[in-house]
């Protein structure tokens, strides 16, 4: 099965449903294949109290909701299939999906990013219930409570010592005794009196004492095999994200870390542009990958419109040749 459409987006969160609903007002019906589970990072996130317009804040999966039915009010097609392949270097691009080809003039890709796991169970059930993946998003529940923050890298480092500014303490939980983190980061924590570390350790289980809510911290020492309860109303993992890439991998230009190289949305390849997490690895929030899905979408329009406008240019001067060519010989 194939069907053939002006533009499709990849990918079903923030920035891929702020790019449908700018094409959709701009009467190009995009195609968005939006993957299973679609919705992207949202959905799995409790309260957002930083996205505007919602001065109650909002729940992540409503805020996605209200989004798609936005998209699909103004003519959006969503498709509700994992992509499995693309071929960017043809024209039309094709998507090919468990079920059908998907070929478009212009793409826009929102694939996002997932935050690295640390793999336990209680991460999974206990993730909006004290466990978080973003300090800048949920560091403000935890106004004089004692969090702890699990990585080594610049962004545990950065998390920690934004969280200072709402909690109690924050303990800093790595599995060496010895940083990836830029040093300055790292004495920068090191002066904050707030911040304590717990070295060559990792979280064994993450304690919810029957709340539903985390209440402690399982850490195992790797050097002395003793296990310390840690008490805690939250839990932070930072231990680095992957931008979902393995897709494009040899077809668009990717930076050391693997995410899309953009500049304005656009990448390599004319006429395919990327937007959200999949192509930002610095400020990964719901509002820049909106953001960033619109700049796409405007970008794509007007990349359409160019295309519309060499298409009818080439006709006319292919019409103006063959009856100039004709005239004479015909004369
Ligand atoms: P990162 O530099 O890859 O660091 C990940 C950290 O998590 C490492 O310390 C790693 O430990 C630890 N880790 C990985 N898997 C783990 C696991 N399963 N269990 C426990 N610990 C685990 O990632 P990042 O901190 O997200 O930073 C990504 C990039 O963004 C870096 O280049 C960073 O410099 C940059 N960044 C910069 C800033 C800034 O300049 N302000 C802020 C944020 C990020 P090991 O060290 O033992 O491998």
């Amino acid at each position: 099965m194939s069907m053939k459409t002006k533009l499709a987006i990849l990918g079903g969160g923030p920035a891929g449903l702020t790019a449908a609903i700018y094409a959709a007002r701009g009467q190009l019906n995009p195609v968005v294949i939006e993957g299973l589970p679609s919705g992207g990072q949202l959905m799995s996130t409790s309260e957002v109290e930083n996205f505007p317009g919602f001065s109650e804040g909002v729940q992540g999966p409503v805020l996605m909701d209200e989004m798609r039915k936005q998209a699909l009010r103004f003519g959006t097609t969503f498709v509700s299939e994992n992509a499995v392949s693309v071929r960017l270097n043809q024209r039309p691009i094709a998507i090919v999906t468990e079920e059908q080809e998907i070929l478009c003039d212009a793409l826009i890709i929102t694939t996002g990013a997932a935050a690295r796991k640390i793999g336990i169970p209680a991460e999974r059930t206990l993730m909006g219930r004290g466990v978080s993946v973003c300090a800048t998003c949920d560091g403000f529940f935890f106004r004089g409570k004692d969090v702890a923050v699990v990585g080594g890298g610049d962004a545990a480092f950065e998390e920690a010592i934004f969280l200072t500014r709402f909690a109690n303490s924050v303990t800093l939980i790595h599995r060496r005794d010895s940083f990836r983190a830029s040093s300055i980061m790292v004495s920068r924590a090191q002066a904050n009196p707030k911040i304590k570390f717990v070295l060559d350790s990792v979280v064994e289980d993450i304690l919810d004492g029957g709340t539903g809510s985390v209440t402690a911290v399982r850490v195992k020492n790797l050097k002395t095999l003793t296990n310390t309860d840690l008490e805690i109303a939250g839990l932070f993992v930072a231990i680095g994200h992957e931008p979902n890439t393995s897709l494009f991998q040899g077809q668009l230009e990717l930076t050391s870390r693997g995410y899309i190289k953009t500049f304005e949305t656009k990448t390599n390849i004319p006429g395919v542009f990327a937007a959200g997490d999949v192509q930002d690895d610095r400020y990964r929030q719901a509002i820049t990958a909106a953001g960033a899905g619109c700049m796409a979408a405007l970008n794509a329009q007007w990349f359409l419109d160019d295309l519309q406008q060499e298409a009818s240019s080439t006709n006319t001067t292919s019409d103006t040749i063959c009856e100039t060519g004709a005239t004479p010989s015909q004369a």
